[in-house]
């Protein structure tokens, strides 16, 4: 990999996310040599993939690149490669640029879509974690409509206006506001020869009330906001089959569409190579102890939503969540310099700082610790909080003009299939 040696030891960092960018930066000017490598060359701010996917957003403005990150800093690295296996025995990295040999590894590489097993739905749904997929889904929202355009099959038609989002936290919940608001204000200018009243937005969710990690009266605000933009919320019901027409639940409930988006789930991104009882097997996230420590290594880290930290207040771990990545990847650099200095060590505790969703224009919903609100407020909040999360001045910058501009024109003006999105036979 063409990384110098020094006397100082040298940590790998695999993922250059929420928790491997701040865990880099919070370790510069130490005696280390810090390498971070990931499959990407940017980080991707995911809150905000859904507004790529609808066109509200260019997919640049959420996107960072990782060197401008470590630039400047002595005895940091980058490297573009995906590893795809650890040797713990011999403290390597295997990688598809090569191997490299570390003294501390930390494993920061997410999550994944979770299908659970089922594979006609992974082949025929679209998932929503990185911006590629997200302008797959932008392709294939206004290829649906282009096509809705040239057919005379009224069933067809049908099913090329109608959106099926499985899964009602966040995720489904951004995006089901974003249809809508598309539905509202955009389709119709656009697209004069449709009756775009005929667009159908579903979400269908497995548990009895939407944003189910949010409190009771945000999920009730969530519904009461998606209803006034007509989405059609299912609660109770679980999308069991879909191949790429009918979309089978564990109901009655069928339907026939052109699109489903899988908003149902997440799972570790582990990386082969630990033992398989570091490994809990249906999250497929990383047992680690409340140094970030993973359990019978000693010098093997996992931080972010990849790891999973059973604490009396969360026994199934932190929630997959960007403020749970971001705290213990400044928390393990405190650690790890803590370590080399012969200091004592802190354990992690994580501070919630609440949960937040936005449902369209002017609509959001907030659940800080001890308030909670809901409505245009909320909205702003959101705004601000997610502008002032991004990362570098450009980002801000051009997001909030955008948001700006949307919000005057009632426009999305990167409503454009470059890069079609072509439908698995
Ligand atoms: C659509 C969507 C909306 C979300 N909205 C919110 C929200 O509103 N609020 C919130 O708090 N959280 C939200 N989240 C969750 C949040 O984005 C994650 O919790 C957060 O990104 C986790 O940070 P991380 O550093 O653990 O992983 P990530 O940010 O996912 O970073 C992992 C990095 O590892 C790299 N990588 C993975 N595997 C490898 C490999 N084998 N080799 C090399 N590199 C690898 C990836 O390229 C990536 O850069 C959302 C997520 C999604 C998908």
């Amino acid at each position: 990999m063409n990384i110098p040696k020094t006397s100082f030891p040298r940590v790998v960092i695999v993922g250059g996310g929420f928790a491997g960018i701040m865990l880099a930066k919070n370790l510069k000017n130490q005696e280390l040599q810090v390498v971070l490598i990931d499959k990407n060359n940017y980080h991707t701010f995911q809150p905000l993939l859904y507004q790529v996917a609808t066109g509200g957003l260019e997919p640049d403005s959420i996107a960072f690149p990782i060197r401008k990150v470590i630039k400047d800093i002595p005895n940091f690295y980058f490297r573009l490669a995906e590893v795809s296996e650890i040797d713990t025995n011999k403290r390597k990295i295997i990688t598809n640029i090569g191997k490299l040999k570390y003294d501390y590894l930390v494993i920061a590489t997410g999550s994944k879509t979770n299908y659970f097993g089922n594979t006609k739905i992974e082949k025929f749904s679209m998932a929503m974690k990185s911006v590629p997929q997200s302008l797959n889904l932008r392709s294939l929202i206004l290829e649906n409509f282009e096509d809705a355009l040239l057919t005379s099959n009224l069933e067809e038609r049908n099913a090329l206006m109608n959106f099926v989002i499985v899964g009602g936290g966040p995720t489904g919940v951004e995006l089901a506001g974003a249809l809508a608001e598309m539905k509202k204000g955009i389709l119709p200018k656009d697209y004069p020869d449709l009756d775009i009243r005929q667009m159908q937005i579903n979400i269908v969710q497995g548990g009895n009330r939407l944003l189910n990690t949010m409190s009771e009266i945000a999920s009730e605000k969530a519904e009461d906001f998606l209803i006034h933009l007509g989405v059609n919320i299912y609660k109770n019901v679980h999308v069991v089959d879909y191949d790429g027409y009918k979309v089978d639940t564990n109901t009655d409930l069928n339907f026939e569409a052109a699109t489903v988006i899988w908003a149902a789930g997440v799972k570790g991104a582990t990386v082969n190579g630990l033992q398989n009882e570091c490994i809990i097997e249906r999250a497929e996230r990383i047992k680690v102890d409340e140094f970030n420590k993973v359990k019978g290594y000693k010098n093997v880290f996992a931080i972010g939503d990849v790891a999973c930290m059973s604490t009396n207040q969360y026994p199934k771990g932190h929630p997959m969540m960007a403020q749970p990545a971001i705290q213990q990847g400044k928390h393990l650099a405190y650690n790890m310099i803590a370590e080399i200095t012969n200091k004592p060590l802190k354990p992690f505790i994580y501070k919630d700082k609440g949960a937040m969703a936005t449902i369209g224009r002017n609509k959001a919903v907030v659940d800080l610790k001890k308030i909670r609100f809901q409505g245009v407020f909320a909205w702003f909040v959101w705004m601000f909080v997610h502008l002032f999360s991004l990362i570098g001045f450009r980002n801000r910058a051009v997001v909030f003009l955008n948001w700006v501009y949307n919000y005057i024109r009632f426009d999305r003006e990167t409503r454009l299939i470059i890069r079609p999105f072509k439908k698995k036979p």
